[in-house]
C-alpha cells in the first residue's frame, strides 16, 4: 500500500509503497478514506513522542472495514467507521467505566503504531473503540471529529461544564479552537476568540465567535475584562505554549474554569503557569485528553440533527504527496482551518 513515511526524526517525509498490515487479534484493518492532518503529527514528526522509525502518522481517520481480526463480535467488512484518537484497551477499570481517553494500556494509531496517512491502517480493541458513522454523515465529516472536535467537545461539555450565557475564551483559533467556538455557541455560551493571524479570527467569527482578538503583543487578559466585565467563565488554550496558557488562565474571573488541550511538551521545558491567581481566585484547571468512543453517540446525534457542523471547519483536501509537504511546516502553518487528507488521491 502507499504510505507517508517518515524515517527519523525531522527528515523529509516520503510517499512510498510499505507492507499493508494485518488485523490484530481483536482488532480490524480499515481502508482509509479520510484522514486530518493534525499539530500532533507535527509533534511526532519533530521528535516530540516516544516512536519508532521508520513510521507512518496519522491519527484523525474514517473509512471502511477491510478486514476483520480474531476475536470481533460487533463489526464486519464493509462497516463505515471512525475511531478516537487514543484507543483504550476495553478491559481495564478505566475503559469499562466509559473512560478510555485515559488507559494506563491505550494504543493509539500514529503514535504507538502505524496511523493512517495510508491506504490502510491497523486499529487495536475494535469492539471497545470503533464507532459506526451514521448514514447522512460523510467520511471527511467523520475524520474531523476523531481528534480536535471530539476534544474540544469533551473539553467544553465533559470538563468545564460549560453553561448557557457563559463567556468562554478560545485562544488559538486552529481545528481544536474553532471546533470549541462552534461548540459553545450550539451550547448557548458566548466565545471570543484570540489568534495572531486575521484570517484565523475571521473564521471563528463566521463559527459562532461573538468577539475576536488579535493577539499581536496586546495584553489579552485585560482585552477579555473590558468585554466581559470581570473574565470569562471558561478559557481554553487550544496552543500549547507558556503565552497563551497564562492569557487563558488570567483571562478568567474568579472561580473560573481552564481547561489545557493544546499539547506542552517537556522538550520546550515545564511552563510557568500563575498559580497565585489560581490560589487566590479559585481557579479550576483542568486537562482533557481526547474523547471516549463512549461518549460520541451525544456528539454524533448533534451533528446529524445540524446544530454541529464539523465539516464547515475542513478547508482544503490533499493527496499524501501534498501532506508530505505540508507537514514539516505545521507548527508555523498560517493556514487556518482543518486540512483533510484523501489517501487514495493520485
Ligand atoms: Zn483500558
Ligand atoms: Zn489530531
Amino acid at each position: 500500500m502507499r504510505a507517508l513515511v517518515i524515517d527519523a526524526v525531522r527528515s523529509t517525509p516520503a510517499v512510498r509503497e510499505v507492507p499493508a498490515p494485518s488485523a490484530p487479534d481483536g482488532g480490524v484493518v480499515v481502508e482509509v478514506r479520510a484522514t486530518g492532518l493534525c499539530r500532533s503529527d507535527w509533534h511526532a514528526w519533530a521528535g516530540h513522542d516516544d516512536i519508532a522509525f521508520p513510521h507512518v502518522p496519522g491519527h484523525e481517520l474514517a473509512g471502511v472495514i477491510a478486514e476483520v481480526g480474531a476475536g470481533v463480535e460487533r463489526w464486519q467488512v464493509g462497516d463505515r467507521v471512525t475511531v478516537p484518537f487514543v484507543c483504550g484497551c476495553g478491559r481495564c477499570a478505566w475503559c469499562l467505566a466509559g473512560d478510555a481517553q485515559v488507559c494506563p494500556h491505550q494504543q493509539q494509531p500514529g503514535f504507538t503504531h502505524w496511523g493512517s496517512f495510508a491506504e490502510r491502517v491497523a486499529l487495536h480493541a475494535a469492539d471497545a473503540n470503533l464507532v459506526r458513522i451514521p448514514d447522512g454523515v460523510g467520511f471527511a465529516t467523520a475524520a474531523a471529529l476523531g481528534c480536535r472536535f471530539a476534544t474540544a467537545y469533551r473539553a467544553l461539555v465533559g470538563r468545564a461544564r460549560v453553561q448557557p450565557g457563559e463567556w468562554v475564551t478560545v485562544v488559538g483559533a486552529g481545528g481544536v479552537g474553532l471546533s470549541a467556538v462552534m461548540i459553545a455557541r450550539a451550547l448557548g455560551a458566548r466565545a471570543i476568540a484570540v489568534d495572531r493571524n486575521p484570517t484565523a479570527l475571521e473564521l471563528a467569527a463566521s463559527l459562532g465567535a461573538e468577539r475576536a482578538i488579535l493577539a499581536d503583543g496586546r495584553d489579552v487578559p485585560a482585552e477579555v475584562a473590558a468585554i466581559t466585565g470581570e473574565g470569562s467563565h471558561v478559557a481554553v488554550d487550544a496552543v500549547g505554549s507558556e503565552q497563551t496558557a497564562a492569557d487563558a488562565v488570567l483571562s478568567l474571573r474568579r472561580r473560573g474554569r481552564h481547561v489545557q488541550v493544546g499539547l506542552l511538551p517537556p522538550v520546550d521545558g515545564h511552563p510557568r503557569v500563575p498559580m497565585s491567581r489560581v490560589i487566590a481566585w479559585e481557579l479550576d484547571l483542568l486537562g482533557s485528553h481526547g474523547m471516549a468512543a463512549a461518549d460520541y453517540p451525544g456528539m454524533l446525534a448533534l451533528i446529524e440533527q445540524g446544530v454541529l457542523e464539523p465539516q464547515r471547519l475542513v478547508e482544503r483536501t490533499v493527496s499524501l504527496e501534498e501532506a508530505a509537504v505540508l507537514l514539516p511546516g505545521f507548527d508555523r502553518s498560517s493556514a487556518p482551518g482543518v486540512t483533510m487528507i484523501d489517501p487514495l488521491r493520485g
